[in-house]
């Protein structure tokens, strides 16, 4: 059986990389989220065609859902002859703003040397086109299958994924027992399995001060003084702290294979713009940083934010007139898909068969939507593969190779059997 629809799957080579095409000229840019509604309508009728169920699901009221700018999702679903476990594939369908250096017009959709060009052609348009042609591929030629297969097109992934997966795992789209298995198809290159991703704490923090007359500072008391003694206890306790942190997650690129924290901004005083009008000519109340703090399965999140704040604590015994606040903005549990799991157990066997190797396991430093359907829908049988290189996803002159797109969706093809006749693992 395989052999036959491997060759399926390689004959519909030129309607892959139309359909590519087709999704990169939609210019599906997030912010503000322009043309989901047309983009999603699109992959709608397709697979509605093909004998889908499809159904749009709007994300009403998510962060920029509005009439001029719907949030608008697609979800198909096939059935299959009998009963049996759901697979579903999961394709973003926004991008991110294609930035200037490109030297194709980054919404046509240009094939030159093998490769589709344009923004999102590796993040992600090209791998949910390869899943699409890889279900219909499948369904062509096994009508009996059992179970159902399941394809979503969903938004705002790029800026947190509130209005796409995040919304639809919310009404129960990514939970048993509707769904079973999820693959997301994100360009994490086609012989690599990507098991999940570090866990994210985001968080303010305000040091306060008292306002003064700029000349006269003893008078007050400065905020931005504060903060640089937190910024100097984080430069000689607590990074040195996280440098010695690693772990067994597998993360790429090995840089990210520990704890790490990033200084986002950090903002103290009042105006500090001489454009508009005049700096601000006063001793600073307040001082605000955010800070971006990575973290490993194996460290706990109420110890990832004891460690800052016992910094705090520490500065508020020791330093005088030392105050402070402190406020989650986000927070992300880490997230590792055992190897041996159903879904990586099934691609593993795909890319054994296709390029006659042990596939490469790796973990993002950064998160993706898998999140939302571990979070929020509890499925944990879910992993990223898909064809692209990572390293060209936000880039000028991104792109997409033909033979990868068509060799991961005879992986997916494989792993998709073998997930609905429940003999992965
Ligand atoms: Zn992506």
């Amino acid at each position: 059986m395989n052999a036959r629809l491997l060759d399926a799957i390689a004959a519909r080579r030129d309607d892959l990389v139309s359909l590519t095409i087709d999704l990169i000229r939609f210019p599906t840019v997030n912010p503000p989220g322009e043309a989901y509604a047309p983009c999603a309508e699109y992959i709608g009728e397709r697979l509605r065609k093909r004998g889908f169920a499809v159904e749009y699901v709007r994300g009403e009221g998510t962060p920029g859902d509005s009439d001029r700018y719907p949030r608008t999702n697609v979800v198909a679903r096939r059935e299959g002859r009998s009963a049996g476990p759901t697979v579903h594939f999961n394709g973003h369908i926004d991008v991110v703003e294609p930035g200037h250096d490109w030297s194709v017009d980054p919404f046509e959709g240009v094939v030159r040397d093998g490769r589709v060009y344009g923004r999102g052609a590796c993040d992600m348009k090209g791998g949910l086109a390869a899943a699409i042609v890889a279900a219909e591929a499948y369904i062509e030629h096994n009508p009996d299958f059992p179970g159902a297969i399941e394809i979503s097109g969903t938004v705002d992934e790029e800026s947190g994924g509130f209005g796409g997966v995040a919304y639809l795992a919310s009404k129960g789209f990514y939970s048993k027992p509707r769904v079973d298995h999820v693959i997301i198809p994100e360009p994490l290159n086609k012989d690599r399995i990507c098991l999940g991703h570090r866990g994210v704490w985001w968080a303010e923090i305000e040091t306060k001060g008292e306002i003064a007359h700029g000349s006269m500072p003893f008078l007050g008391d400065c905020a931005v003084r504060h903060m640089g003694a937190v910024l100097a206890a984080f430069e000689a306790e607590l990074f040195p702290l996280l440098d010695g942190k690693r772990t067994r997650m597998p993360v790429v690129p090995e840089g990210a294979r520990r704890s790490t924290l990033n200084i986002n901004a950090i903002h103290g005083g009042q105006t500090d713009d001489f454009r508009p009008g005049l700096p601000s000519p006063n001793v600073p109340d307040f001082c605000r940083l955010t800070i971006d703090r990575r973290f490993l399965l194996e460290e706990d999140i109420g110890e990832v934010k004891g460690e800052v704040v016992a910094i705090l604590e520490r500065l508020k015994r020791e330093r005088p007139k030392f105050d402070y606040d402190i406020r989650d903005v986000m927070e992300v549990r880490p997230i590792m898909t055992e190897h041996d799991a159903p879904v990586p157990a099934a691609l593993a066997q795909g890319i054994r068969a296709i390029f006659d190797r042990e596939p490469d396991y790796v973990i993002s430093p950064g998160t993706y939507d898998q999140k939302h359907i571990a979070r929020i829908g509890h499925i944990y049988d879910c992993v990223a593969y898909g064809p692209g290189i990572l390293d060209l996803a936000h880039r000028p002159d991104e792109w997409v190779g033909i033979d990868d797109m068509v060799q991961s969706a005879q992986v997916m093809a494989i792993g998709l059997d073998l997930l609905l006749r429940g003999s992965a693992a």
